[in-house]
């Protein structure tokens, strides 16, 4: 299996930095949106980039799964040792082709609220769950997903990588079929523009680089509050 995949990413209209990172290496690709003050947000999700760049083309589901509790004990003892990286973290997500049984399939992986999107026969369906605050509510039945939106702490997470000593990765194991495909974005995109308008690029940009640029620049014209990344992969 092939992924056809391409990568985006705009500082927005209000940040002065850009703490997102991104990667497409072969068979695998990635999102982190990194926090915490002055450029340790940065550091956190570029720290995340480099280690998962060391499992690129490597094919075993348990290799994807070690490096993303890799990058989290790695972030966890950087910011534990240096006080001006203390409290730093990130979110990741990550599309990879793994071998399961013999067969090819893709896995995915996610802490925080990043996303996974599938696109597939005019359908968008969110494949990740985010681990923030207002997610948890909207699960609990506190708040509908319209509150969620707009809701003052829609940024505040309930998961990280980096901020404890052993985190818990989400992971699913998907076979795609031809013609699938993917976005992987910070929530600087789906901060900002509708699901209705990330389908509507995903059918008309038939590139992935195209796909990939015109999502984050509709996001930015439309606010542009946040940092965005957006990763396109077509299978
Ligand atoms: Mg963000």
């Amino acid at each position: 299996m092939e992924l056809h995949a391409a990568e985006f990413t705009l500082v927005g209209l209000v940040r002065q930095a850009n703490e997102d990172a991104s990667m497409v290496g072969d068979g695998l690709v990635a999102v982190a949106d990194g926090m915490g003050g002055h450029l340790a947000g940065e550091v956190a999700s570029a720290d995340t980039v480099t280690t998962l760049r060391a499992v690129v083309g490597m094919r075993a589901p348990g290799e994807l799964v070690g490096a993303v509790h890799l990058a989290n004990r790695r972030i966890h003892d950087r910011a534990a040792e240096n006080p001006e990286l203390h409290g730093m973290g990130t979110t990741v997500c990550v599309l990879g082709v793994v071998v399961d049984d013999g067969d090819e399939k893709l896995m995915v992986l996610n802490v925080g609220d990043s996303r996974v999107y599938h696109y597939g026969s005019g359908v968008l369906t969110q494949v990740t769950e985010d681990h923030s605050l207002v997610e948890a509510l909207v699960r609990d039945g506190r708040l509908t997903p319209e509150e969620a939106e707009v809701h003052p702490q829609r940024n505040v997470l309930t998961r990280a990588l980096g901020v404890e000593a052993v985190v818990e990765v989400d992971a699913w194991v998907l076979t795609p079929a031809d013609g699938d495909r993917f976005l992987l974005c910070s929530d600087g995109l789906f901060n900002e523009i509708t699901d209705g308008q990330i389908a509507e690029v995903l059918e008309s940009a038939k590139d992935p680089d195209a796909a990939a640029r015109i999502l984050a620049e509709r996001a930015e014209t439309a606010g542009g509050r946040d940092n965005i990344t957006t990763v396109v992969v077509d299978v």
